[in-house]
């Protein structure tokens, strides 16, 4: 796999819309080089509708895995990626046709992309071939804008993880996602924009484009429960204690953690710096 590649890196945890994604991803213009789903939901006997698909299975004695982890999820993604660029989407998106090759372009010119979504009603949509590639190929204007316009300046706060791509380099040179907000499932993408933002451009802005944009469900999709967990089944033995002049809760007996909002970053690097070697991942490839 040439290093200029792109992966698309997904923490998996809804298995029902994990082949609608990946519709959408084959039926676009410009397919990925690799899709990396993270997470122990989707079976191995999931279809990869013709796209190079890898399942991580992620393990850890140290990081919370199961629920509310997704920035360990998608640090798994960035490190164990072989590819130099990665755009990042939601398990319960669809991206538009030109999603990949639009990250592609701006990807040569900047070292971060920050796109867009636009809601819609994805219920009729399900898993029908032909209706996820007619949706792929639907002009953006027919989804309700989640931004108050594109393709012009905005505050760090309208970062989403769900449609953003960037250079690998880039990402571990800045930390990847802040391991402050596990426990949490919010914020973990407005910290790392903003520190990307300021590490790389001395700036607190960011520009949102469309394309790229993905399709995102009106009503949330449902979570399932985790297919593999290493928090304790029965609530935790809490206890106060402070980490890198973080206060924050964590478990006597297993990883969890969490804290109320984490500060506004003020570092270009994380609070709570993700380290590969304390988390390891099975990989699992995907066939038709
Ligand atoms: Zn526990």
């Amino acid at each position: 796999m040439a290093a200029t590649d792109i992966d698309v890196v997904v923490p998996a945890r809804r298995a029902a819309t994990v082949s609608r994604l990946l519709m959408g991803l084959a039926a676009g213009d410009d397919r990925p080089d690799l899709v990396t789903l993270i997470g122990h939901e989707v079976p191995d006997d999931q279809p990869a509708f013709g796209l190079t698909v890898r399942l991580l299975r992620p393990a850890s004695t140290r990081y919370p895995i199961g629920d509310h982890d997704v920035a360990v999820r998608r640090n798994i993604g960035i490190w164990r990626s072989p590819c130099a660029r990665i755009i990042g989407l939601d398990d319960d998106v669809v991206p538009a046709a030109d999603t990949v090759a639009a990250c592609r372009r701006l990807l040569a010119e900047d070292a971060y992309v920050w796109g867009h979504h636009r809601y819609r009603d994805l219920s009729a949509v399900g898993t029908d071939p032909e209706l996820v590639a007619r949706l792929v190929h639907t002009p953006a204007g027919a989804g309700r804008s989640r931004e108050l316009g594109v393709n012009r300046w905005h505050l760090y706060q309208s970062c989403y993880a769900g449609m953003f791509a960037a250079r690998r380099d880039e990402l571990i040179a800045s930390g990847g996602f802040d391991l402050a907000y596990c426990g949490r499932h919010a914020g973990e993408d407005q910290d790392l924009g903003l520190r990307l933002a300021r590490r790389i451009h001395g700036r607190e802005q960011v520009f949102i484009h469309e394309p790229p944009f993905a399709w995102h469900p009106e009503q949330p999709e449902p979570w399932g429960p985790p297919g593999w967990t290493n928090l304790c089944s029965g609530g935790h033995r809490t206890r106060s204690t402070v980490r890198n002049g973080l206060d924050l809760m964590s478990c006597l007996d297993c990883p969890w953690m969490t804290t109320d909002r984490p500060p506004k970053a003020t570092d270009p690097l994380p609070l709570l710096a993700f380290d590969p070697g304390q988390a390891s991942a099975t990989e699992v490839w995907l066939k038709d």
